[in-house]
């Protein structure tokens, strides 16, 4: 983690080479199927447990749900990616075109709202 000495994951050489520091495989061995909050969410593995910076900040270690911002703009950034992927169907002219105007956020097709895990 860039700054923080506690949190370094490595370290580049003289030579080019990578210096590896144990909090490295801290950081690779995160699972987030072994996070009861992250077992919950519909944002599984589509997430994979967020950022373990911010696991240490709200959890004081990186091996807990690492919510960012992502949790609650995940619906502006699929539509963000849809409209880019596929412009022929999601572009504001083919929406526009094919429906006559751009659907309320409140609507259906931008309903991306998926079922709740048990
Ligand atoms: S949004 Fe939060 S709770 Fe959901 S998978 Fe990501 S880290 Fe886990």
């Amino acid at each position: 983690m860039v700054g923080i000495e506690e949190y370094q994951i490595g370290e580049i050489q003289e030579d080019g080479s990578l210096k590896i520091y144990p909090f490295y495989y801290d950081v690779k061995s995160r699972d987030p199927t072994e996070y009861e909050e992250c077992r919950k969410c519909k944002l599984l593995p589509v997430c994979m447990g967020g950022c373990p910076m911010e696991s240490i900040r709200k959890n004081g270690h990186p091996n807990g749900p690492g919510c960012d911002i992502n949790k609650y703009v995940w619906k502006e950034g699929l539509k963000f990616y849809l409209m880019r992927r596929y412009p022929n169907i999601f572009s504001k002219e083919s929406l526009i075109k094919n429906l006559g105007r751009i659907p309320d956020k409140n609507e259906g097709m931008w309903d991306f709202t998926l079922p709740t895990r048990r």
